[in-house]
């Protein structure tokens, strides 16, 4: 590579059938020299073929009844044309092999406007063996990566096994991020998974500096954890809460389980750790003052244990205890003098 050449930091890979394009095409599963199942391109993407029998994809080399038949998925087809304008490297990877008229098979794509010079088809029904399609798949984008230093490639796929085989290979190129995009039935286009969702939720969470599940940390941790039911934090003051309300149960909930976290409220440089700022968001602050004196508290117990070591050798505190927490229960404001609890 000569250093004044360009080379794109994008791979992005299309799929072909129901990704781009939908046709009507049949595979055949041949079993003994016989057709044993017609499937359309949808179940062959989910088939697996039994002991003895073989995919025959003659019709799936007819470029003519491609030409003619397929129906372009239009969202995803300006998302090529926009990859190959914004100047990514663009390829398709189909589980077809090689068409009877490569011209042709190029025309269905340039009659849609997309720049096919710039597109590069890679055929896993070319590779031998008896290989599942995400397998020969990944092996031929293995190849692509080793190629060029790509610091994101992304993938649209209406077969969620490809996916996965995809970001499979995150592993083998740490560095490179991956994106996997499902593609519906009805041409849709949505985020399967990424390769570095865990750091983008935990980068989002502490970058808003609360802690405590932000709009856009949870929208991040749902990215990660389709089907989540993670919400946001109730930051709805108490008072304010209706009695019994969902929200009002969820609150009480996050502050019992946040209070019980054994951990310091402050950091050694006085500001507060983010259990201490997870607290105020959710309004646990009874809840904090409560923990701050409980720490206080338990301090002065270490602290007149060792006064009683040194004075009567005896390591018995029941007293100081006991003082301590009537000290700390008269600063929670919520304790009369003698240690009963207000009404
Ligand atoms: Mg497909």
């Amino acid at each position: 590579m000569r250093a004044h050449e360009i080379r794109p930091s994008k791979l992005v890979i299309f799929d072909i059938d129901d990704t781009l394009v939908h046709t009507q095409t049949k595979v055949h599963v041949v079993q003994d020299g016989r057709v044993v199942k017609s499937l359309n391109s949808h179940d062959f993407t989910h088939y697996k073929l039994q002991p003895g029998q073989e995919f025959d994809f003659g019709a799936f080399r007819n470029a003519r009844e491609f030409f003619e038949n397929s129906k372009p998925i239009i969202p995803m087809m300006n998302q090529l044309k926009q990859d190959i304008a914004t100047g990514n490297k663009v390829v398709m990877v189909t589980a077809r092999a090689d068409f009877d008229d490569r011209e042709l098979f190029l025309d269905t794509f340039r009659k849609y406007g997309v720049d096919m010079s710039k597109v590069h088809v890679y055929r896993a029904g070319n590779m031998a063996g008896k290989m599942q399609t995400e397998e020969k798949k990944k092996i031929i984008i293995r190849e692509l990566l080793n190629s060029g230093r790509y610091t994101k490639a992304i993938m649209y796929d209406d077969a969620v096994p490809n996916l996965d085989a995809f970001l499979s290979l995150h592993k083998e190129y740490p560095h490179t991020k991956f994106y996997a995009w499902h593609v519906s039935l009805e041409g849709e286009a949505s985020e399967h998974s990424r390769s570095h969702m865990e750091e983008d939720w935990n980068k989002v969470n502490h970058h808003d500096k609360t802690n405590g599940l932000s709009q856009k940390a949870v929208n991040a941790y749902r990215r990660e954890n389709p089907g989540s039911k993670l919400q946001t934090a109730v930051t709805t003051k108490p008072s304010k809460l209706k009695k019994g309300s969902k929200a009002a149960k969820r609150r009480k909930s996050f502050c019992a389980r946040m209070s019980g976290n054994k951990g310091p409220m402050k950091k050694p440089n006085g500001k507060p750790t983010p259990k201490a700022l997870a607290l105020r968001r959710w309004n646990c602050e009874s809840i904090e003052q409560m923990a701050n004196m409980i720490a206080r508290g338990e301090q002065m117990i270490a602290e007149m244990k060792q006064q009683q070591l040194a004075e009567q050798g005896v390591a018995e505190g029941g007293g100081a205890q006991q003082a301590a927490i009537a000290i700390a229960k008269k600063a929670s404001g919520k304790y009369t003098k003698d240690g009963q609890r207000k009404k």
